[in-house]
């Protein structure tokens, strides 16, 4: 056990918060993030797969030659028809370039997949029956990269900076009850979980429910775009931010590579930035339970009744547990809906347990509410006095709806000051309703840049490429109101690089993209602000032909960073 936790106890003071400097950032953004013509403007080139041109190995990936790459401009031209569309393929100036052998390859596989199973980087194995259910039985390596992926120092500063804005605008938006319910007012007509989602916010309004202790664990996740080298939010996830444990573990597990084989590799393990998220979002947890003040009250896991990341939450409540003396229990919504009461005082009680902070790891999909008995869990949760972790507010500002309206000009200088608004517009892409007939026109014509999202999380409800086109005729045909369930993002393209991906004991090699999460903790009690940190990473790595992202769903790996 204490070899576990030394593992996860690695500080992050190599990750020194400093302002970026905006030299390099000329995007159309700055002016006008919502301009279309900006937007076909800066558009990037489709970068396509690999050609035959010799590959190298650099920094961990293996990269084409700069001198194959062939920039060229891509366009509209004035009839709307497609400009020529060349292949170019954007490099990352590494330093480092070398070339892994066979033998040092299968060297590194072979101790990857030792290491991840003596410290913890495990998931259920799905082809066994009780691995979702029964911890110990049926665990597999979790799917990981084998060796880090780099980003610039610059872009990995610019996103920690981000984190502790992007929890001061959570907080402000989730109380401003008015614009979350117009915001969405369209949307829940035609989306009914949105409208569930709405209607317990709606009572809480109506009973003037306030949360005087507020406690937020997001992730907002990035991807840097290869033509216009600036990094774009792709999401920010205020509900069941996850992988702060099995992330932890990936970046010590890059480390230890490093520090066996870094040698042979010419990677230095330090550059691999410790990370902290799973001793931080504990942290917040226990400060929370703190300030609900009643020692014998616990942090209640809200989960999914099979879950086969159940580690990544384990590891949660084992530090919860092992370092602050807090216990936590985990049940499911039913579970909730069957045990748990409300007490005179408004404590929520479950089994005779009063719950202090109630952390969700579900109720985040419609899935997770097969019935009534959930919804009526998830409204005795919000009524409690107990800290919800998101509150229906802070899971509202978290959807895609509210992501898009915050993009609108001048909505963001409403909740934050001009000086912090103007930082996080840098990294929104573009981002429109469907309302916008010139856009809709556009990504007809040109589908593949641009990402169509109805209002889900956790993976695999996007729609990409010609299925944009037809859905979009589709909507305008029907002239349906259900356009107002989507809203239409620009398109992000990274550079793709030759990875080695893990999964089941098995190495593949892909062309891949990266995508990177930066946790944050925002923590409350009325006018005191007792957390607002940047708090650890997880990068995501797929292959670059997959559109869709997410570990669980099966797309991504769990990957780390190498700072360049
Ligand atoms: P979810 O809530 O399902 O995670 P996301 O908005 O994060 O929804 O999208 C899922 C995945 O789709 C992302 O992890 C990313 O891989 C891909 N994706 C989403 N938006 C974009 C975009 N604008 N450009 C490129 N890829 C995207
Ligand atoms: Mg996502």
């Amino acid at each position: 056990m204490g070899a576990i936790c030394s593992s996860l106890a690695i500080s992050h003071s190599s990750i020194a918060v400093s302002y970026l400097s905006s030299s390099s950032a000329t995007s159309f953004l700055h002016c006008s993030p919502n301009s279309i013509s900006n937007i076909i403007a800066t558009l990037p080139t489709y970068r396509a797969g690999f050609s035959q041109t010799p590959l190298q190995v650099v920094g961990g990936r293996m990269m084409k030659p700069s001198s194959s790459s062939s920039p060229v401009s891509l366009g509209f031209s004035q009839s709307g028809e497609t400009k020529e569309v060349q292949e170019e393929v954007v490099l990352k100036p590494f330093a480092t370039s070398l070339s892994i052998s066979p033998a040092l390859l299968e060297n590194l596989v072979y101790d990857a997949l030792v290491w991840s199973s003596l410290n913890g980087l495990v998931v259920g194995d799905k082809s066994v029956k009780r691995s979702g259910t029964s911890p110990g039985v049926g665990m597999v390596h979790a799917p990981f990269a084998l060796l880090p992926m780099p980003i610039q120092e610059g872009f990995w500063k610019q996103a920690c900076e981000l984190a502790p804005i992007f929890n001061e605008l959570v907080d402000r938006v989730s109380l401003d009850g008015k614009f979350l319910q117009d915001s969405l007012s369209r949307t829940k007509k035609v989306d009914a979980f949105t409208s569930r989602l709405l209607g317990i916010h709606s009572k809480m309004l109506e009973i003037n429910k306030k949360e005087v202790i507020r406690l937020g664990l997001h992730r907002s996740d990035y991807m840097l775009d290869a033509e216009t080298s600036l990094l774009y939010q792709i999401e920010l996830n205020t509900i069941s931010s996850s992988f702060a444990g099995l992330g932890c573990l990936v970046s010590d597990l890059h480390r230890h590579l490093l520090n066996q084989h870094g040698k042979d590799l010419g990677l230095n393990p330090k550059r691999v930035p410790g990370n902290t998220a799973v001793r931080q979002f504990a942290e917040a947890l226990a400060k929370a339970w703190n300030e609900y003040d009643n020692k014998r009250a616990v942090v209640m896991f809200v989960v999914q009744p099979e879950e086969r990341n159940m580690y990544d939450q384990h590891w949660l409540s084992f530090l919860l547990k092992e370092i602050y003396g807090v216990n936590t229990i985990r049940k499911t919504l039913a579970e909730i809906d069957g045990e748990g009461q409300l007490l005179l005082d408004g404590s929520l009680a479950i089994g005779g347990q009063i719950v202090a902070v109630v952390y969700f790891r579900a109720g985040y999909s419609p899935n997770d509410y097969p019935s009534e008995s959930e919804w009526n869990a998830r409204l005795m949760m919000e009524q409690s006095t107990a800290i919800k972790c998101p509150s229906i507010s802070y899971h509202l500002v978290g959807t895609k709806k509210i992501q898009q309206e915050l993009a609108k000009p001048l909505v963001l200088e409403r909740f934050l000051e001009d000086e912090d608004a103007a930082k996080l517009r840098k990294c929104f892409a573009g981002l429109w309703s469907l309302d916008d007939s010139e856009v809709v026109k556009t990504a007809i014509e040109r589908p593949e840049l641009f990402v169509l999202k109805p209002q889900r999380e956790g993976g695999g409800n996007n729609i990409y490429g010609d299925d944009v086109k037809e859905m979009l005729l589709k909507l305008q045909h029907e002239k349906s109101k259900e356009q107002a369930a989507y809203i239409l993002m620009q398109r992000i393209f990274p550079t793709a690089s030759l990875s080695y991906l893990i999964r089941e004991g098995i190495c593949h090699q892909n062309n891949a993209i990266s995508e990177l999460g930066i946790y944050g903790a925002y923590l409350r009690n009325n006018d005191k602000v007792i957390m607002n940190d940047h708090c650890g990473y997880l990068m995501r790595t797929k292959d670059s032909s997959s559109n869709e992202g997410g570990v669980a769903t099966g797309f991504a790996v769990l990957d780390s960073v190498y700072l360049t």
